[in-house]
């Protein structure tokens, strides 16, 4: 049987951050020259696209220099080449005998990489499934709920890796909830999850609660995000924070267990999987909707999960999702993933549970699949200007300049 999508170990990825696109990515294209070529002395580096306009922000020129010591390295910023992805470069390797080998890799999203003439064997491909769609007739056939799906597809392994994931999770927010100070950068942005741990009024309603949590967790992950510091991409690192918090504050609020949560994760994996493997989880290639409404997407059927919605519910609550994340531009100011992308992150988890809600009372009237969401989003990437594509050229970022130099 043929299978088209990876584990989705490979969706969430544990780096440093603060692009999965733009660290992560390099970060592997740069450990696979340095396994791959062990008599380089020296590379020459090209960054197009996306890579090329915020490659500086996102701090690609300083992952690829660290990531390729002792290795020397020159970068060149390639502003007007086009190429067919955004997130491309250009590696020219010297070897120690005066040869040069060039490799050409691109960084679709998520810290996944495709190499050019790739010489190690690439991560298998498991599930034969190509779209929700799919997923759900095999599930309904077998009498299989979407935990026992990825079980069967993955094995028992993926859970102990999903255990490890949540850890660093919530990791990363603890770690957020109890530092201060600017983050990195030209923006001189001070953090802010702390501010939201503590209210401002003597009474507070549930809902005021429940959103000022969730906007501390998802702001406390994105800003470590931001200063570079470990995180999972989920499924992106400029998108890290949305998961997290709905998982955190739901787990608190509905006393789940551990397993529950995990198995929460697993279904969120397969959410963003299928996002990835019919659409794209790339800014550049597709804009913020690829991003923060994919993992908003990810966070609703995990929410879902957790209110024990079956297939059907999870479907929905992802779908409306994305649906409203339809049209979200990737608009980063000078290039760092901080305005919007923090605020964005706690936005999303606010939605998020909306979109859970709202499958909870409208399942029966839903009229958009998954897969048809997925493709708009995907259709509607692409139809986006340029500008709107991680580019630091349009939105925000344009509008910003000036004042934030
Ligand atoms: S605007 Fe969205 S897609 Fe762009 S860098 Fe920020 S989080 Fe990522």
């Amino acid at each position: 049987m043929i299978s088209f999508m990876k584990s989705i170990r490979y969706l969430f990825r544990i780096g440093n951050g603060p692009s999965s696109s733009h660290t992560i990515g390099p970060y592997r294209i740069c450990k696979y020259i340095k396994t791959n070529y062990p008599d380089a002395i020296h590379v020459c580096v090209t960054l197009y696209g996306s890579f090329a306009l915020t490659g500086r922000g996102h701090g690609t020129d300083k992952t690829i220099i660290e990531t390729l010591k002792p290795i020397t390295c020159k970068i060149t910023f390639d502003y007007k080449t086009k190429t067919e992805h955004p997130n491309t470069l250009k590696a020219e390797i010297y070897m120690k005998d005066g040869s040069m080998e060039v490799l050409t890799a691109v960084s679709p999203g998520g810290g996944s990489i495709r190499i050019n003439g790739e010489k190690s064997a690439p991560e298998p491909e498991i599930y034969p499934e190509k779209n929700f769609t799919e997923i759900k007739e095999v599930c309904e056939k077998n009498g299989w709920d979407l935990v026992e799906f990825v079980r069967q597809r993955e094995g028992d392994d993926i859970f102990e890796y999903l255990d490890t994931v949540f850890d660093t999770m919530m990791d990363e927010i603890d770690r957020g909830l109890v530092t201060s100070g600017e983050l990195p950068g030209k923006l001189h942005i001070q953090r802010r999850a702390k501010d939201f741990l503590v209210s401002k009024y003597s009474e507070e309603s549930e809902t005021s609660n429940s959103f000022r949590l969730m906007l501390a967790y998802a702001f406390a992950a994105a800003e470590e995000n931001a200063a570079g510091h470990i995180v999972v991409t989920a499924p992106t690192c400029g998108s890290c924070g949305v998961l997290p918090s709905v998982l955190k504050f739901y787990k608190a609020k509905y006393k789940k267990t551990r397993k529950e949560v995990i198995n929460s994760l697993a279904i969120a994996g397969i959410i963003g999987n299928c996002i990835k493997y019919n659409a794209s989880l790339s800014g550049a290639e597709a804009g913020c909707q690829a991003e923060i409404g994919s993992a908003c997407s990810m966070a609703a059927g995990a929410y879902a999960y957790l209110k024990q919605l079956d297939i059907h519910g999870i479907e929905c609550a992802a779908e409306v999702a994305m649906e409203h994340s339809l049209g979200l531009t990737c608009d980063p100011v000078g290039g760092y993933v901080i305005i919007p992308c923090i605020e964005r992150n706690g936005m999303a988890a606010i939605r998020a549970v909306a979109a859970g809600r709202l499958a909870e009372y409208a399942l029966s009237s839903s009229s958009v699949s998954f897969d048809e969401v997925v493709q708009t989003m995907y259709r509607t990437g692409k139809d986006m200007k340029k500008a709107y594509r991680e580019t630091g050229k349009g939105g925000l970022a344009e509008e910003l300049k000036k004042s934030k130099k």
